[in-house]
């Protein structure tokens, strides 16, 4: 047993003060006692602790090339055209390159106040686009480098296997992506020996999007995996709707709800261009919706009906993917503000009357984030990880708040982090702002740019 104690805490019941958390040997919370004594043993955090949000969704070798895609080209430019920029800067990553890009973005994001990351993966195979001799390989590296920064990680290797709807063979930048059926059943099998039972590391699946996954297969992917989370991007951009339409005869989400056993076990990247009755029938479905808003704006995706998907009781959680942005307060001060601009009134999300809206969105990205990614945290409770983040309460910012305007100052009042300290599994791997790896994580982060980009 070991003893944390935070001046203060977000419980579930509420604030408190003087907070004592036990945590056994794997790092679960064994009590959380309010106006508690500190004991000679504990370790002491003078700031406010509440339970760290997880990052359900990121592109981590994308962290490479965040804010080249700014410069405009010929001509209109759109996601489609982005990802063009995309193809070709990651064309050279190697293992070595990505493990480095990778590690880098997972310390920005433990700072920053994630603590789990899902990583929806998908550069799998070699330059050439040939399979490496461990089919894994692209996959381990990315434990290693979550393992290296001290982030838990949801790994989702991602099933890509046609360019478009109608089965449309693969371009060739696609090269390095794609799976048949077999080929990713060699890849899960040798996720689950590697990695099933371990307690840092949890695994899931990801086919890719309806366009990239013709029916047939992503039903026998789907059977064939029977645990763990399953993510997929879809209806992010206005294109994929109108494709789907016109190969499916169904707007996507209204297709995917109808052929697939969507559950809790599901989380719906983007969904962001969804009819009434498709989001009250995902609300209904008890998915996870992952949202994403800073690259949605960066890549002018559209906006995410928040106001009525949260009325019905939709969940959700949130993703930096592209990782333009590495930071929850920033997902959620946007997601807030695209309501705020569609909707010209304030505190949109607050659910209710004399809320704090920031309360009402780190809560639902809590809860939506362990659902999405599978690990049990989310809340200061028995039985839960401690996987935590304690807020700066002696920055100017943050002075002489307490309580829910911690988290409204946290999540509204301007860019410079707030968190002090994150723990995981009871461990500080964040202290005062710093990671003990950071400089040497961040060497080798541009060395690896200078080849990659110079
Ligand atoms: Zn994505």
């Amino acid at each position: 047993m070991s003893n944390l104690f935070f001046a203060s805490a977000m419980l579930p019941d509420g604030w408190a003060e003087d907070v004592l958390v036990t945590t056994d040997q794997r790092g679960r919370i064994v009590s959380a006692t309010p106006n508690a004594a500190c004991p000679a043993d504990a370790e002491r955090f003078a700031g406010a602790a509440v339970a760290g949000i997880a990052n359900l969704h990121s592109h981590a070798h994308q962290r490479a090339i965040a804010g080249m895609g700014e410069c405009s080209g010929e001509g209109s430019d759109s996601f489609w055209s982005w990802r063009e920029v995309m193809y070709r800067a990651l064309d050279r990553m190697d293992p070595e390159d990505f493990e480095a890009v990778a590690a880098q973005l997972y310390v920005e994001a433990l700072k920053a106040g994630f603590t789990a990351i899902a990583e929806f993966h998908y550069l799998h195979h070699d330059r050439d686009g040939s399979a490496y001799a461990d089919p894994a390989e692209m996959s381990h590296r990315a434990v290693a480098a979550a393992r290296t920064a001290g982030l838990p990680i949801t790994l989702l290797p991602v099933l890509y296997n046609a360019s478009g709807f109608g089965g449309t063979p693969p371009t060739a930048g696609q090269r390095r992506f794609i799976h048949d059926g077999a080929g990713f059943d060699r890849l899960t099998t040798t996720l689950r020996r590697a990695y099933g039972g371990s307690d840092d590391v949890r695994l899931g699946i990801a086919p890719h999007s309806l366009r990239a996954v013709p029916d047939g297969l992503l039903a026998e992917t789907v059977a064939a995996n029977p645990q763990g989370p399953i993510h997929i991007h879809i209806a992010e951009q206005r294109k994929e709707v109108e494709d789907c339409l016109a190969h499916r005869n169904r707007r996507p989400v209204e297709h995917l709800l109808d052929t697939q056993p969507v559950d809790g076990r599901w989380c719906l990247i983007h969904a962001t261009h969804m009819t009434a009755a498709e989001a009250a029938a995902v609300a209904a479905s008890g998915a996870v919706a992952g949202l994403c808003p800073t690259t949605e704006a960066n890549l002018g995706d559209g906006f995410f009906a928040a106001e009525s998907y949260m009325a019905r009781g939709g969940r959700w959680g949130i993703g930096s993917d592209s990782h333009i942005s590495v930071s929850p307060v920033e997902e959620l001060r946007w997601l807030e503000y695209g309501a705020r601009l569609t909707s010209g009134r304030r505190t949109v999300l607050a659910g209710g009357s004399r809320r704090s809206t920031a309360r009402r969105l780190v809560e639902d990205a809590q809860a939506g984030g362990a659902q999405a990614t599978g690990f049990e945290s989310g809340r200061i409770a028995a039985g839960l990880r401690a996987d935590l983040v304690v807020l700066d309460t002696d920055h100017p910012l943050l002075a002489a708040r307490k309580g829910d305007a911690l988290l409204d100052g946290w999540t509204f009042a301007g860019n410079t982090p707030l968190v002090r300290d994150v723990l995981i599994a009871g461990r500080a791997v964040v202290r005062d702002r710093r990671h003990p790896r950071e400089e040497e994580i961040a060497d080798r982060f541009k060395k690896t740019l200078g080849r990659l980009l110079g």
